[in-house]
């Protein structure tokens, strides 16, 4: 079944949106989860990105928001209605402004407000007034602190990746956010997996939610074809310009595992000729946003990155992902993949496996559950063989050396309006085809974590881990079991 969106009798500005989004029929998120949240019932929802969340979370929360729609300059009459919490500044930016996309044509305002920079223009964008308030929950709560906002009129919540936040250790931030808001409200949680410890968080802040599951956790789409090389670490750049060759890809994103092995690599291959940038963590938040937008704008053909960059991005059209280095988290793989081949476009990933590889190969096999065919890369005879420069001769040591990658959440650059109408200009929205159906979307939720296993957030909390800078000006928490109706 396929649903049109002309089925929804969303409001002509946000139906003029969709149509201009050049989507015409629903994902299978969006088909199961608008009617839902148009009825005002609270959703759990098994999702990944890539699969059309977003939309499915904010066409109907902003349709319910049209009839307090106004064109009043006065900040009061703009208070702040839907919250959307994200774990990064990345994907806070990128639901951000896809929700103003969807609200493009309406007088409801949005912004998005993240860590990592000042907080001067977020705090003059919030004294205007927002109906939809994007958000990193470190962030949000300086700005509350900081009386830069106020939460009592919101009447729609959306804990988005909510799986990633909690990893992350954002639980007591998120209880102290939701302790904020009016109990009367409508509360959306979108998560990769349903562990336990989601289990739980939703029992104690949904109130009988509808549960949609669309994705499977660890599916890779059957849109990406994939690749596994069996390459010594020596060989790895030759067979990447190989590959980019023979191809004839004009663009795709690089994974490797260190931030360090990042930074390099993005370098030699710079210096090979390929117009290249490098995304990690310890890029500063600007350095990363504009290597964001420079690969997005085509002006540079390779982005070389760890799995900061990983995990919910919606870069459209990226043609491949390589896996310079196979992951260490068999997860991770099925995260970087999913970089290519969304919303039903075509996409490969090819992935180079050394000989020390074959105990990761075989976790992602586990994982993935199917059998991974290791080819041998041969290489064309005008390839020539790249010369390693001075100390990196060890390619497993290069790419590997500085430890795992840490995400910094919460933390964000500025986008100013009007870059993002810049942005919206090149945005290549406006002659989307339609999405391909996927059979990715509609295959049946499955969890892969044991139902038992121990709540990684409940541990933090018995350790005491918890945001260190919370101002005095934050009463401390209520007991969330008296605020919110537990379900059994
Ligand atoms: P998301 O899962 O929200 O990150 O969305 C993934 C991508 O799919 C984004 O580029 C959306 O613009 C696109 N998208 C969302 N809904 C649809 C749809 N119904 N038809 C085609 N593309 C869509």
């Amino acid at each position: 079944m396929t649903t049109s969106f002309s089925n929804l009798n969303l409001a002509e500005p946000l139906a003029r949106a969709v149509a201009e989004m050049g989507y015409e029929t629903m994902t299978p998120i969006q088909e199961q989860a608008i009617p839902v949240v148009l009825q005002g019932k609270d959703v759990m929802g098994a999702a990944q990105t890539g699969t059309g969340k977003t939309a499915a979370f904010a066409l109907p929360l902003l349709q319910r928001m049209m009839k307090h729609e106004n064109a009043s300059t006065s900040p009061a009459r703009h208070p702040v209605r839907a919250l959307v919490l994200l774990p990064t500044r990345e994907l806070a930016v990128q639901v951000a402004e896809q929700v103003e996309l969807y609200a493009k044509h309406t007088n409801l305002r949005s912004t998005v407000v993240f860590g990592g920079m000042d907080m001067k223009p977020q705090t003059l964008e919030l004294k205007k007034g927002v109906e939809v308030l994007v958000a990193t929950p470190g962030r949000l709560l300086d700005h509350i602190e900081a009386k830069n906002t106020v939460l009592n009129q919101v009447e729609y919540v959306v804990l988005d990746e909510a799986d990633r936040m909690l990893d992350i250790g954002f639980l007591p931030d998120l209880q102290r956010i939701l302790s904020y808001l009016p109990k009367q409200r409508i509360t959306l949680l979108f998560s990769a997996t349903f562990s336990p410890e989601i289990k739980r968080l939703a029992s104690s802040y949904l109130q009988d939610p509808v549960t949609i599951e669309v994705a499977r956790s660890n599916a890779t789409a059957s849109t990406v074809e994939q690749h596994f090389y069996a390459v010594s670490a020596d060989d790895k750049r030759r067979a990447l310009h190989q590959i980019l060759k023979t191809r004839g890809m004009k663009q795709a994103f690089v994974f490797v595992n260190s931030k360090l092995g990042c930074a390099r690599l993005a370098r030699s291959l710079e210096r090979e000729g390929l117009k290249t940038t490098a995304l990690h963590g310890d890029k500063s938040q600007d350095e990363r946003l504009k290597a964001l937008e420079a690969f997005k704008k085509g002006d540079v053909d390779l982005l070389v990155c760890t799995d900061v960059a990983a995990r919910g991005l919606d870069i459209k059209d990226v043609p491949a992902v390589f896996n310079f280095d196979v992951p260490f988290n068999a997860e991770d793989y099925v995260h970087r993949i999913g970089r290519t081949g969304r919303a039903g476009a075509l996409g490969l990933a090819v992935s180079f496996a050394s000989s020390s590889d074959q105990r990761l190969v075989a976790d992602i096999e586990k994982l993935i559950k199917t059998k991974i065919e290791l080819e041998p890369m041969e290489f064309d005879e005008d390839q020539p063989r790249i010369k390693e420069q001075g100390r990196i001769n060890d390619g497993r040591r290069m790419y590997r050396e500085g430890g795992a990658e840490d995400a910094q959440p919460g933390v964000e650059a500025p986008r100013e309006r009007t870059e993002r109408r810049e942005r919206r200009e090149h945005a290549p929205h406006q002659q989307r085809q339609a999405a391909a159906r996927d059979p990715f979307f509609d295959k049946p939720y499955e969890s892969s974590l044991p139902v038992e296993a121990q709540p990684a957030w409940e541990a933090a909390a018995k350790s005491g881990a918890s945001r260190s800078s919370v101002s005095a000006n934050i009463k401390p928490k209520k007991k969330v079991a008296a605020l919110f109706k537990t379900t059994a």
